[in-house]
């Protein structure tokens, strides 16, 4: 390719619209071009990056024996009203009407789709395992798209099922998209870490995300160092240390104290001059089951914890978890909100950490504006109710598996694995023969990439201040032949060789063959960032040309017989699986 006819329009300037490294980056390298909120065009630079990853992706699916198809984005809702996500899913469903009135959606998965062709069409369990995958465009209707491809509306996701016999059989199955998801991240060059996460809206029994370290990344992640533990800090287990800090301690007697002023935790414990580990906080959530069925749920923490809502609303089993509203709390605690404390709960249903199960002498709101109770105790002031693991795990705590303990760090989720067992095939009906003649419910699972996410998390790992540091594994072009001196006829003429000689030898080579200042051309091959640079000057008059390392910027002079050599031995080096 040469650069004169390249569509690559790179910026000088940050685009004002992009907030992360990669959105732009991807913008001033010319990868990407937005149409509109969270939808974008791909340049040709940048598409031939999500080729790459799409190719590394099919690879690793084919070899698990996983066999790719092609389903539509739009899909009926009936389908939709069978599996009970219609009402589920929420405004992130992009639905839409046809001319006859009936309803569809643009599908952000394909779990209905899928499922019903295989009940359709495979009958017995010979067919099985199976293993389906697509690269397909996906919809969500965000309610504010950004960072780019990251958190787009229309993005490219490959989404695998696998349909097994038994539970040992998807078991097999999810251990296979396991290990190959792992290759398809080192593939591409990326560091990540797996972790425990929440099944979601998706449902199922387990579930892990594959996470790529980034500062910027959206998803907090707990970690050990010690034994490899890691979760989302949405669905954390962590060891509280101090748990039994006020035991053996003496109950004395309940006391309600004037606290002026002192609304926070931070602001009561430091006016009563009490550690912020002796206070209770006490929370109110609507938990929504259905249309018609609700309740209002107090969550009691300690002070120094917040609730984990994901596991709060993953014990309730509830669809919708949010703060309850004045009027609601009013009815069940009678008292100033904002005040109210477990002492003044009535008839409603408590949830307790355990990490107030074992406070003595704890401060709690008193449900008067600017009272506190002090020496209030579980069991003797107020009820615990039902004691869980509500608690959002912090850096500090202790590792679950091993005791070590837990550091804290940000991650970009490009993958995501879910066993999905009977969920979706009973709601869909979708059984086969088994081979003791019996009708069964397949056992499932469901694999997902995030295509462009990929993309751009590999950017946000990869870069420095001059643009993009690409792996040379889904870099858009391998090497750049840069002759310095547009009008010296001589360098033009070498570069065009080496370049022709490169493309002979099957290396993506792009030759700058335009009319432009050299250090226009050297920002713009470091913006974009193509792994190795050779650059047609001065030297020529000894013979040579100078090879440069996008990643390093080391730089080496090379005899101008030898450089292609050099360059494809480079090449094949940093390729090598
Ligand atoms: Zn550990």
């Amino acid at each position: 390719m040469r650069m004169s006819s390249l569509f690559a329009p790179t910026l000088r300037e940050d685009p004002a619209e992009a907030e992360t490294i990669s959105h732009k980056l991807m913008l001033r390298a010319g990868m990407i071009r937005k149409v509109a909120a969270g939808i974008y065009n791909f340049l040709p630079l940048g598409y031939r990056v999500i080729k790459k990853i799409e190719q590394i992706i099919r690879e690793e699916m084919d070899a698990k024996g996983g066999q790719e198809l092609f389903m539509p984005a739009l899909q009926p809702a009936e389908l939709w009203k069978k599996s009970g996500r219609w009402d589920v899913y929420g405004p992130e469903l992009m639905r839409l009407k046809d001319r006859n009135g009936r309803e569809f959606c643009l599908g952000p998965t394909h779990e209905e789709i899928i499922t019903t062709l295989v009940a359709e069409n495979v009958k017995s369990y010979r067919e099985l395992p199976l293993l389906l995958y697509q690269i397909q465009t996906k919809f969500r209707d965000e309610i504010r798209p950004r960072f780019g491809v990251m958190r787009a509306r229309e993005f490219l996701m490959k989404d695998l099922y696998s349909f097994d016999r038994d539970e040992e059989g998807m078991n097999k199955s999810y251990e296979a998209m396991y290990d190959a998801y792992c290759r398809v991240f080192k593939r591409c060059g990326l560091v990540f870490k797996i972790v425990e996460a929440d099944p979601g809206a998706i449902g199922g029994t387990g579930s892990h995300e594959f996470m790529v370290l980034a500062k910027t990344g959206e998803e907090e992640i707990i970690y050990c160092d010690d034994c490899n533990y890691a979760a989302n800090t949405n669905q954390a287990s962590s060891i509280v240390t101090d748990i039994d800090f006020s035991l053996g301690e003496e109950e004395k007697p309940l006391e309600k104290v004037h606290t002026p002023n002192a609304k926070s935790i931070e602001e009561v414990a430091a006016f009563l001059g009490v550690d912020k580990r002796r206070t209770i906080k006490t929370l109110f959530y609507e938990a929504i089951y259905s249309k018609d069925e609700w309740e209002i749920v107090a969550a009691l923490i300690r002070g120094d914890y917040e609730v984990n809502e994901t596991k709060l609303k993953n014990y309730l089993g509830c669809l919708h978890l949010n703060l309850a509203k004045e009027e609601e709390i009013a009815k069940v605690a009678p008292g100033k909100v904002g005040f109210v404390g477990p002492v003044n709960l009535r008839g409603v249903r408590i949830i307790s950490d355990p990490t107030v199960q074992k406070i003595k002498n704890a401060v709690v709101g008193a449900g008067e504006e600017d009272y506190h109770f002090i020496n209030a105790n579980p069991g003797r002031d107020f009820n615990l109710g039902e004691v869980v693991d509500i608690r959002l795990a912090k850096a500090g705590d202790r590792c679950v598996r091993c005791g070590a303990e837990l550091k804290v760090t940000r991650g970009i989720e490009v993958g995501h694995i879910f066993k999905l067992g009977h969920k979706y095939s009973k709601a869909m009906e979708a059984k086969f023969v088994d081979s003791d003649g019996k009708e069964k419910y397949y056992y499932m699972g469901c694999y997902g990439i995030g295509v462009g996410r990929t993309m751009a998390a590999a950017i946000e790992q990869n870069h420095d201040e001059d643009g993009i540091v690409w792996p040379m594994s889904i870099a858009p072009y391998h090497v750049i032949v840069i002759p310095v001196e547009y009008s010296n006829g001589e360098q033009m003429r070498v570069a065009t060789e080496i370049y022709d000689e490169l493309k002979k030898r099957g290396v993506e080579v792009v030759l700058d063959d335009r009319d432009e200042r050299p250090g226009v051309k050297f920002k713009d091959a470091d913006l974009i960032g193509f792994p190795l640079r050779v650059t047609v000057g001065e030297a020529l008059k000894d013979g040579k040309v100078e090879l440069r390392w996008r990643k390093t910027k080391e730089t080496k002079l090379y005899p101008i017989e030898r450089i292609v050599d050099v360059v494809v031995s480079e090449i094949e080096k940093e390729l090598k699986p």
